[in-house]
């Protein structure tokens, strides 16, 4: 038998310096919405997810040694699955970024588990990770292209105006929804917060290449 183990490296290009920031809001409904606009829906995921979660209970009840092994199968099966889908979007994040000469703003994701308030626990570590590993595909596909990346704080994100910078909660009447109450922009909530991660890109990018303006 034969293996052929090849690994492929691709030197990364320098960054060039962006033309503006496209925000990234992560989230449930839509795992991923740029400030662009564009919605990377977790529709099929999250479909995946429930129905493995179905078999999963039937399953454990069982303890045969067969369910077992196809209760591994199938967490083995859900966890490619996520892979692929968090691929094909950060390939699609990049490539906009790419073609619009900006840099990309990702959430700093050490409070993600704050932000994701879900009620039960198992379900917020599943996302976590898989918005940890979105993360990372994006960072090193955008290290490739050349694409800066910059990690903000995503405090307050979703009930911050991206017009005015007004913060309430009561900006944010339901879960789709952004309406400020103080100077009236109305924008989806994912887009808005998406939008203020981008500004947040900007400003965080401003002040670590200060130095490099000045010299
Ligand atoms: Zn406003």
């Amino acid at each position: 038998m034969w293996f052929l183990i090849a690994t492929c490296d691709i030197p990364d290009r320098p960054v060039a310096a962006p033309d503006g920031f496209l925000g990234v809001d992560l989230g449930i409904a839509n795992i991923a919405t740029t400030s662009g606009g564009v919605h990377h829906s977790g529709k099929t995921l999250n479909a995946v997810r429930h129905r493995h979660r179905e078999l999963r209970r039937r399953l454990q009840a069982k303890q045969t040694t067969s369910a077992k092994r196809l209760l591994k199968r199938r967490r083995r099966a859900e966890a490619r699955f996520a892979a692929n889908t968090n691929h094909i979007i950060a390939k699609q994040i990049v490539t906009e970024a790419a073609r619009t000469g900006q840099g990309i703003a990702l959430e700093d994701l050490q409070g993600i588990r704050d932000r994701v308030r879900l009620r039960k626990p198992q379900r917020v570590t599943l996302h976590s990770w898989s918005f940890h590993q979105l993360g990372r595909f994006i960072a090193y596909k955008a290290a490739r292209q050349g694409v800066a990346v910059v990690y903000v704080d995503p405090a307050y994100t979703s009930q911050a105006c991206s017009s005015c910078g007004h913060v309430d909660k009561r900006n944010r009447p339901d879960q789709a929804t952004f309406s400020c109450t103080s100077c009236g922009f109305a924008e989806h909530a994912d887009v808005n917060a998406a939008r203020n991660i981008a500004s947040r890109g900007v400003a965080g990018w401003a002040v670590s290449h200060a130095a490099d303006d000045a010299a």
